[in-house]
């Protein structure tokens, strides 16, 4: 599809996107594709050169919104190289037993992609395009939203300085620092949430000559009443697992203290995956455990000056897997919104994409929580779906 530039609405000022992130590396795709020079900070290195991104889930589930706002700027190809075809989700019951529900019509399926490779190759679409200028390593600090500036401080120097802007775009994720500015201005609505429940993510190996060891095109999800672990999988054979635990009670995070208890814990609950786990004691006591956070807030805009996008507008529990997908969409619509009502007016637009875009994502925060139920406790339930018994291990 070609763009629909409006080319006399076109400015030299770059538009400034605050966050790099996924969202903002695709954001900026669009910018660009309009006719706008863009420049993005990020608080972090550039991780194509400082390795694999610390502390985020390793894999992601791309589904069919996803892959439209990736479609709007004919990256597709690109990252479609990097992901794998889940055509359905396969439970795993404490007796090994399988079972599976398809994720659409024949043919049909979400894909498991790196985080790290999906980020990596944003960035290298975004920084082909001469009109874009990324600069790492710096860190939004504080923000005048009334004098249009911010206060950077590179990371490495620690030396601060301030940057003027016309137009910026808070993508910087769930803590976002424009969030946080627009948060102290009067009648700013925000509520946080946290679960009681944290992640953990580890690693199913792979087998021989880098097989799967387990069915390769599917998400694999144990659930086990009040917890989980799901599984998906990578290009090298490996499957990202993640357990979704609680942090306190008799059974949480807190109370598995040793690897003999954790590799006992496992080898009871997950007694198919246990084995595929070589590396459990070490991972669990290395990897961080990751809190998960609903977040809300309203407005998205300031004036015709600032506009939240992704994350940084609506953090999402990551069990319905829309979290990026959404931001991904908020993309789509700004796009849209930008060809409907031109980019003279942009206070309309802002006023009309937060207006569109904040029941749908209020709609994703509740499924998102809701489907936390169905994934630890309800898709092992016969009497609520329709289950097809597979091949037992
Ligand atoms: P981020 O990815 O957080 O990017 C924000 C960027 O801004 C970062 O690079 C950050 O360094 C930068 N930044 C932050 N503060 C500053 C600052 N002050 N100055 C400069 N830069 C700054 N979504 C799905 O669609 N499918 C899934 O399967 C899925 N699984 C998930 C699993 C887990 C365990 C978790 C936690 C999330 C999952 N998500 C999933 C959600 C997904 O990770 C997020 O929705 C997505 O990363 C949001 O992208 P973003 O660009 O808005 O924010």
């Amino acid at each position: 599809m070609e763009p629909i530039a409006d080319a006399t609405a076109a400015t030299t000022e770059p538009l400034v996107i605050m966050g790099a992130g996924l969202v903002g590396s695709l954001l900026s795709l669009y910018l660009v594709r309009r006719g706008h020079p863009v420049h993005l900070y990020e608080r972090l290195a550039d991780p194509r050169r400082a390795g694999l991104l610390e502390g985020r889930s390793i894999n992601l589930a791309l589904s069919d919104r996803g892959w439209r706002g990736l479609a709007g700027v004919g990256v597709t190809d690109d990252i479609q190289k990097v992901g794998i075809p889940m055509y359905r989700r396969v439970m795993h019951d404490q007796q090994g037993q399988l079972t599976q529900q398809p994720y659409g019509q024949e043919g049909q399926a979400i894909f498991s992609v790196s985080r790290d490779s999906l980020n990596r190759t944003l960035l290298d679409l975004v920084e082909a395009k001469p009109e874009a200028q990324i600069t790492f390593g710096q860190k939004l600090t504080q923000l005048d939203l009334p004098g249009r500036r911010l206060h950077l401080r590179d990371v490495a120097s620690g030396q601060e300085y301030d940057v003027g802007y016309q137009r910026l775009f808070g993508v910087d994720g769930a803590f976002s620092a424009v969030r946080g500015a627009m948060q102290r201005l009067d009648r700013a609505d925000y509520s946080q949430q946290y679960l009681e429940y944290g992640y953990k993510e580890l690693t199913i190996v792979a087998g021989p000559g880098g097989a799967w060891q387990l069915e390769k095109n599917a998400l694999h999800i144990w659930p086990r009443g009040n917890y989980l672990m799901i599984a998906l999988p990578n290009l090298d054979g490996s499957f990202n697992a993640t357990l979704f635990f609680p942090y306190e009670g008799p059974l949480s995070f807190e109370s598995l203290r040793t690897p003999d208890e954790v590799e006992h814990f496992f080898a009871d609950v997950f007694p198919d995956a246990a084995p595929l786990m070589p590396n459990l004691d070490t991972e669990f006591f290395a990897h961080p455990t990751g809190s998960l956070v609903t977040i809300r807030c309203w407005p998205w805009s300031y004036q015709d000056t600032v506009l939240l996008l992704g994350d940084a507008a609506h953090a999402i529990v990551p069990f319905y897997g829309q979290g990026m997908n959404a931001g991904f969409e908020d993309c789509t619509v700004l796009d849209r919104l930008l060809n409907e009502i031109g980019e003279t007016d942009w206070t309309r637009v802002m006023d009309e994409f937060e207006r569109l875009r904040k029941p749908n994502t209020d709609a994703m925060a509740e499924l998102a929580l809701y489907n936390f139920v169905e994934m630890r406790d309800r898709v092992a339930d016969p009497r609520f779906l329709l289950q097809k018994r597979i091949e037992s291990k």
